[in-house]
């Protein structure tokens, strides 16, 4: 049984020491180096309102389970959690739609929640101007929660069964060898350990630094304040609030009864950065000052209280008694750190969590480390998700302080960030940029959506394929042309930023094999599709291995949190070498029924159906260019993804754009790739598939062999396969041509939510929108009618069968 030490003893340190000793890991130290449990910490202050409804299900899930467990708990019979509700009040006709969209989000992870008019929200809340609102959104199980009350008591439990919790201890150092942590120094001594979890809160990347861990959060101030007694509202000091957590995001705004009293928190002013040399060194709490509470600076507070009293007339009559700055964690993408670092073995981070998502967290981290995974798809949080240069404290503080003007905007799924951009481009962006891409951002690479020099190819019936203005805002009608384009002629597509790794050595295969489910072991020249699975079966992500030679293999895989998974299981024994090449190397797919037509006059190199088949690799020359062709397609057409040095790039691009004139071929973008990937059935893990799911009921069957010997996940997905899928990822059409779905509705089943979409695009082939979501195996036979609830309003759609276009792969095998 490994010794874990906990640094930090807020809110998610005492919730991960309960975790931990539930699971029977007993040799547990929590240090804090404040009082226990006021630690001077965030949670110290918290004032506690949670609201579950996230964009992501995993948060969603994390949230219902803190509230459950802290319904449960009370302290010397005092409460930890009251549902007294979260009422969300619309004032613009933005956010109107907008709860209507959270409302299917609610739906499809299983929050109870209901759309209520101006007069209900007044009834909830009779401080209100019902004038100024239009509805609410009620969500009658959110609440309160005592963050302190409910650290201590799953401190407590703790304890009992042997955690050691103990304060004043600074940990001022970590120690390591050989990779490895062995324990913390603490201004009174040192603490040996086989685990130590960072739960430090914004002081996060102070530990960080002492582990050589990078820690891409900061720490900003966010202010709260306390009106003076409010005439009609009135609770007694036991329960403090009987009226629903209040939100009026338009201004930034949340509100809570405390007794007789409101507090008001705001997101409204500018983002305030804090250096931790600027908060006040442990111990100053004696004096009544906590370290993560800053002093107020009411003229920032100014605007929130002119927009707080215009929401609620009787607060004129009052005033601000008092307020503090707070200060907690923010994120390049607003979510969690979560994970055991790959720089140092045995350190885990459990850090940027909120009270309302912290036992939700804590026992995702705890299942993590005392079974190996955690039971809720976590790869949102983990902390491998960034790219390098997503990590520079430059990066982190941009994005940090977008995250905090971002908390309660209506963010459309596919906003681009603004900055900083444009951070990586692939060699070819100086030709995307003449043809008029326009740009989106994903980890960090700017990535053409589509190309305006393709206007001419739109047709009338492009322009109103996409009518809602929501869906439309990231939608262009040359998305139409550019698939059509692809269908019926040729397009170069940019996949420089897919990432790529060589694995070579004498262990390579039998590294590969193990950790993948298909037959890798094919002749030099063969590729094969393949997932990525956790001990559990879950899918973790897929991936395509090109063996290039017996002990040489190019692997693409989507993500970092795949690069860091292989690292971290290569052979001690060096026999396989991992190397990433994404960033000197770059991409073209060439797709369409002319790709031949526009790739062999380039090339000496037989590139017939016969002399180069499907799911074959070879070097060849393009012109001048050598490449390294893989004879795949994610887009369901004839074609090549074609590799080569970024030095060499540009060249490759123009020998291929110049030879495609006369074919007409274009430059098309991911949103083009999109949805002719959802016409032909690939899934995107991470977004379709996750560890939540095995790869049967995902569809993914084809791609496990459970006969080529063993590979991490195979025991639990052998009886995987033994069993009836209860759920499948299903495709859907939706019948009216107009209706429109992007993922994350509920789909409801004899008008009851019973799934969710995953992705959904309008494809251009078929005149409607397509969309994959997870089903009840019963509702998942083609044919099947359904309902995709968008914006609140359900819409008729049918499962079909998959995939939608070309099943017999006529179009790729020849
Ligand atoms: P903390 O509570 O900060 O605990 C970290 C601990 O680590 C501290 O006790 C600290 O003393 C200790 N520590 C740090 N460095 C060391 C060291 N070197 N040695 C030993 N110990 C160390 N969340 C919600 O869900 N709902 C809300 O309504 C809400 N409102 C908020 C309002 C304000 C004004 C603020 C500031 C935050 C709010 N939050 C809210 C966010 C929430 O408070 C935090 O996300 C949460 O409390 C973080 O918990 P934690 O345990 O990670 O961090």
């Amino acid at each position: 049984r490994p010794r874990v030490v906990i640094i930090g003893a807020g809110i998610v340190g005492c919730a991960l020491a309960d975790e931990l000793t539930a699971r029977g890991l007993h040799d547990v130290t929590v240090l804090d180096q404040g009082p226990l449990f006021a630690t001077g910490g965030s949670s110290s202050h918290a004032p506690g309102l949670v609201f579950a409804t996230n964009p992501s299900k995993t948060m969603t899930r994390f949230a219902k389970y803190t509230v459950d467990k802290f319904s449960r708990l009370d302290l010397d019979g005092r409460w930890c959690f009251r549902a007294v509700g979260g009422l969300e009040a619309a004032t613009t006709p933005q956010r109107w739609q907008d709860l209507k969209r959270k409302l299917g989000l609610a739906r499809s992870w299983g929050v109870r929640a209901e759309l209520v008019g101006p007069d209900e929200c007044a009834r909830m809340w009779p401080l209100l101007d019902s004038d100024r609102v239009l509805g609410g959104l009620f969500t009658p199980d959110d609440g309160l929660a005592n963050a302190l009350r409910a650290g201590e008591a799953q401190a407590r439990t703790a304890m009992a069964r042997g955690a050691v919790f103990l304060d004043h201890h600074t940990v001022v150092g970590v120690e390591r060898d050989g990779g490895r942590v062995r324990g913390v120094v603490t201004d009174r001594g040192a603490f040996p350990a086989d685990v130590v979890v960072s739960a430090a809160g914004f002081w996060g990347p102070a530990i960080g630094r002492m582990a050589g861990v990078d820690v891409p959060l900061l720490p900003l101030a966010h202010q709260y304040a306390f009106t003076a007694p409010v005439d009609g509202v009135e609770n007694p000091p036991e329960i403090e609030a009987r009226r629903p957590l209040l939100r009026h995001q338009d201004c930034d705004l949340y509100f809570r009864e405390h007794g007789d009293r409101i507090g008001i928190g705001s997101y409204a002013h500018r983002p305030m950065p804090v250096h931790l040399a600027d908060v006040a060194e442990p111990g100053a709490e004696a004096s009544g000052d906590m370290p993560s509470k800053l002093e107020f600076t009411p003229a920032d507070f100014d605007p929130s209280w002119r927009d707080s009293v215009e929401l609620l007339p009787a607060l004129a009559d009052s005033r601000i008694e008092e307020g503090f700055n707070g200060v907690f964690s923010f994120t390049p993408d607003g979510m969690p750190l979560l994970g055991e670092s790959r720089a140092l073995r045995g350190f885990w981070l459990a850090e940027a969590v909120w009270v309302t998502h912290s036992a939700g967290a804590a026992r995702a981290v705890a299942e993590w480390i005392a079974e190996g995974r955690p039971s809720t798809d976590v790869h949102e949080c983990d902390v491998h998700r960034f790219e390098d240069a997503q990590l520079s404290p430059a990066y982190v503080a941009d994005r940090g302080k977008q995250s905090f003007v971002e908390v309660y905007d209506v963010v459309h799924p596919a906003q681009p960030i603004e900055r900083p951009r444009p951070l990586r481009t692939s060699p070819f962006y100086p030709r995307e940029r003449d043809l008029g891409a326009f740009f989106l951002e994903g980890g960090g690479w700017e990535r053409p959506h589509w190309y305006t020099a393709n206007a001419p190819l739109v047709r009338p019936e492009d322009e109103g394929a996409v009518r809602d203005p929501w869906a439309a805002r990231y939608h262009s009608p040359l998305v139409c042309a550019e698939s059509r384009a692809t269908r019926e002629g040729v397009a170069l597509y940019d996949m420089t930023p897919l990432k790529r790794l060589e694995v070579s050595g004498p262990g390579a295969l039998a590294f590969l094999q193990r950790m993948t489910t298909n037959q890798l072991d094919r002749k030099p020249g063969g590729v094969a599709y393949t997932l990525l699975l956790d001990a559990g079966g879950g899918v973790r992500s897929d991936l395509t291995v090109a063996r290039l030679d017996e002990d040489f293999f190019q692997v693409a895989v989507s993500s970092n949190l795949d690069v860091e998974w292989l690292r971290a299981h290569l052979p001690a024994d060096g026999s396989a070498v991992l190397r990433e090449t994404t960033a000197g190397t770059c991409c073209v797919g060439v797709w369409g029924p002319l790709a031949r037509d526009l790739v062999q006059p380039l090339s000496g190199d037989d590139l017939s159906h016969e002399g180069f088949g499907f799911f074959k690799a070879r070097r060849v020359h393009i012109g001048h260019v050598p490449v390294l062709a893989l004879r795949v397609s994610y887009v369901g057409e004839l074609g090549w993804e074609l590799y080569t040095g970024a030095d060499m790039g540009l060249r490759l691009w123009d020998t291929l754009w110049e030879a495609g004139r006369g074919l007409g071929a274009v430059a098309a973008g991911r949103a083009a790739f999109n949805s002719l990937r959802l016409e032909k059935g690939y899934r995107l893990a991470g977004t379709d598939m996750t560890t939540e799911h095995d790869p049967y009921e995902a569809g993914l069957g084809f791609a496990v062999r459970l006969d080529k010997g063993d590979f991490i996940g195979r025991e639990a997905v052998a009886a995987a396969a033994e069993r009836e899928p209860r759920r499948r990822l299903s495709c859907l059409t939706l019948d009216d041509p107009q209706s429109t779905a992007m993922g994350r509705e509920p789909v409801l089943v004899d008008g009851e939510p019973a799934g969710y979409v995953t992705s959904a695009a309008y494809s251009t082939t078929l005149g409607r929108t397509v969309a994959y979501a997870w089903l009840p195996a019963g509702a998942a036979l083609p044919g099947t009618a359904v309902e995709v609830e968008y914006f609140g309003e359900p819409a008729a759609a049918t499962v079909a069968a998959e995939p939608l276009v070309d099943p017999q792969m006529a179009r790729i095998r020849r």
